[in-house]
């Protein structure tokens, strides 16, 4: 029975759903199945022409014998396929992978593509899909079942956390790209292996008013020490000369401040600072309520007029971290929240500078 027949039998919307994917999914499979085979024959006959060729051309080609290096197209001859198993987001699809032997010591040379890597059970796409989906909110467990699902196929756990880390380690952001004017200091609570945390943060902020995160530290204290490390790995240039940082006031920031970047000036955050005062007038006035609202008042006016952006703008990027990392109930290893928050903090840049956040931490 075709699809076409098959579909006027089905009884219910979910048969007809159900019969639709499916197909839709072994299209697309044997798409993929067919496309990467093509591409491997035209790769081997674009640097090693046709089949049928008795004198080849001497031209440089991307493989190398690893017994005898850099290999030229007359230097390698075709030598059947072998067959290739790759996980796509659709399933398993086998390859006819084509082989080249070296005509100097007959080993086998490995095909390489950028389409096709060697030794990867699983297809580049999907490296998309799982960081996807992780930063989203899904853990590894619940990614495990959807993959599962839509592949058919079991994918480990471990190989999953796996290759999540691997992203996250290879991933980067290219920081500022111009004159640092403020530094914001702040720090998030996470959890590893059930005990406290603290993802000590620096997020920078251009002339022009771009901004994004110069730095982090995963660090089981706040502690000055912490701080300290975190600064100078930021090489601020001139001490911190014309730079202004804003933080919450904490007497480890300030003294590492102090240490590290003596020129810079500094200011507590609007909340921070009218909180402080708050506390301050009620000391001061502690039966008085309509004169501490007057002293606050006037504060608010004050500092706000003066600089309208002190609210620090990590305090948002830290909610939204929490709200990420709450479910997950913190961290199992320190490299797992460690990789968490360099890939989080790409992902963060890519999003501040208006990229497309999946392109910048896959790459
Ligand atoms: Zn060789």
């Amino acid at each position: 029975m075709t699809v076409t027949q098959r579909i006027v039998e089905c009884n219910s919307d979910k048969q007809i759903v159900d019969l639709v994917d499916s197909q839709a999914k072994a299209t697309l499979r044997e798409w993929k199945r067919k496309l990467i085979g093509e591409a491997l024959e035209h790769l081997v006959t674009k640097y090693h022409g046709p089949k049928w060729l008795k004198i080849r051309e001497r031209k440089p080609t991307p493989w190398v014998c690893s017994k005898c290096g850099p290999r030229q197209s007359n230097q390698v001859k075709r030598n059947g396929h072998y067959q290739r198993y790759l996980v796509v987001k659709e399933g398993v699809i086998d390859i006819r992978v084509p082989q080249l032997e070296c005509l100097s010591c007959g080993k086998q040379i490995a095909l390489d593509a950028l389409f096709l890597p060697k030794r990867k059970r699983y297809w580049i796409e999907l490296d998309r899909k799982i960081t996807e989906l992780y930063l989203s909110g899904v853990s590894y467990r619940q990614l495990k079942a959807i993959l599962g699902r839509t592949m058919e196929w079991d994918c480990g756990l471990m190989s999953l956390w796996r290759r999540f880390q691997k992203i996250a380690k290879k991933a980067s952001s290219s920081g500022l790209g111009e004159t640092l004017k403020v530094l914001y200091l702040d720090e998030a609570y996470t959890r590893v292996k059930g005990r406290p945390y603290w993802n000590l943060l620096a997020l920078g902020e251009g002339k022009s008013g771009k901004r994004a995160y110069l730095g982090a530290v995963l660090s089981p204290d706040k502690s000055e020490a912490s701080w300290i490390s975190l600064l100078e790995a930021l090489e601020i240039p001139e001490a911190g000369k014309g730079l202004l940082v804003i933080h919450d006031g904490d007497q480890a920031i300030a003294s590492a401040l102090s240490l590290i970047v003596p020129q810079a000036k500094s200011r507590l955050c609007a909340w921070h600072e009218l909180h402080n005062l708050f506390l301050k007038t009620r000391g001061l006035f502690p039966n008085n309520k309509d004169k501490i609202k007057e002293v606050m008042k006037e504060a608010k006016l004050r500092i706000e007029s003066a600089q309208p952006k002190t609210t620090s703008p990590l305090e948002r990027a830290i909610k939204e971290y929490r709200r990420r990392t709450r479910p997950m109930d913190g961290f199992k290893s320190r490299i797992g929240a460690a990789n968490f928050l360099r890939i989080w903090l790409v992902k963060e840049n890519a999003r501040m500078a208006k990229q497309d956040w999946l392109e910048a931490v896959v790459n």
